[in-house]
């Protein structure tokens, strides 16, 4: 039974239990909405430099923020933290046909690498169902992958070398050129980092050969159907009984 207007000793509350629910809402309204956090835009990695730079001497946490696409919440800033969004690191700074590889910014989509590559015959392969809108920064610090890893692996499995800078504003690089780098395999500890290991500024990816033919197939769906036909013969004693007794 709801507490009437009087006896509820919830002092801002309407009289009824969804007042009580109504207020805990606005609450939870007012925590998230009281101070927007600021979102910095560099627009070059010496930018991105200053930023981690001034905001590691003041203890200010930093967010890196590709697309916002990310289903965890990746990118949302902690309390009395900043956003630093790689939203204008969107340039694919070349492409090479005959290595296969591609230079990009972290904020160059998914799909705009496989649009850039497609006039040499080549496609960036992994594919997260967000590719039209995610980020390739996003996707090495998420290590996304969609249907296509089936076959061709994660972004981990996609990636030769990638650049970012350490929170005390240091330059790092990880992987290189060649197939596989000498040394400690960093690339794959880098890949999937959401973020709290570097701020990335620079990624080179290997491109594939577009199939000639690329067909989608539905198997076994007359088999299951007739599985389900089978399985409610098998699972019709009951109905037969119920015949046989009529
Ligand atoms: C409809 C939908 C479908 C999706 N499908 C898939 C799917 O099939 N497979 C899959 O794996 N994921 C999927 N996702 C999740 C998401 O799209 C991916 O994780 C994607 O990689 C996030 O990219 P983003 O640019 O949006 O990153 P954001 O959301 O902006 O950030 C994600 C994380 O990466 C970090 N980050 C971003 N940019 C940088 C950078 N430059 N340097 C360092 N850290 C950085 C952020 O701090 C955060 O921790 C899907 C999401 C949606 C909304």
């Amino acid at each position: 039974m709801p507490p009437s207007r009087r006896s509820c000793r919830r002092r801002r509350c309407c009289h009824c239990a969804r007042g009580h629910k109504a207020l805990r809402v606005r609450r939870a309204h007012a925590a998230t909405a009281r101070s927007p956090r600021p979102s910095l835009l560099p627009e070059n990695e010496a930018q991105v430099i200053a930023i981690l730079r001034r905001c590691h001497e003041a203890r200010v946490p930093v967010v890196a923020r590709g697309a916002g696409t990310s289903l965890s919440g990746g990118a949302l800033p902690a309390a009395n933290g900043v956003v630093l969004s790689l939203a204008k690191f969107k340039r694919i700074l070349a492409i090479d046909p005959l290595t296969r590889t591609a230079v990009v910014q972290p904020g160059v989509r998914n799909l705009a690498i496989s649009d850039a590559a497609a006039a040499y015959g080549l496609y960036y392969a992994p594919d997260p169902s967000s590719q039209i809108a995610c980020s390739i920064g996003g996707n090495v610090a998420e290590n996304a992958g969609g249907v296509h890893c089936l076959k061709y692996g994660l972004t981990v499995h996609n990636v030769r070398r990638v650049r970012g800078v350490l929170i005390t504003g240091e330059i790092v690089e990880f992987g290189g050129d060649a197939l596989d780098a000498p040394g400690y395999d960093l690339l794959a500890l880098i890949t999937g980092s959401e973020g709290l290991l570097a701020v990335i500024t620079e990624i080179t990816v290997k491109l594939l050969p577009k199939p000639q033919l690329a067909q989608v197939r539905a198997r076994g769906v007359r088999r299951r159907r007739a599985g389900r036909r089978g399985g409610r013969r098998a699972s019709s004693p009951r109905a037969s009984s119920r015949r046989a007794s009529r």
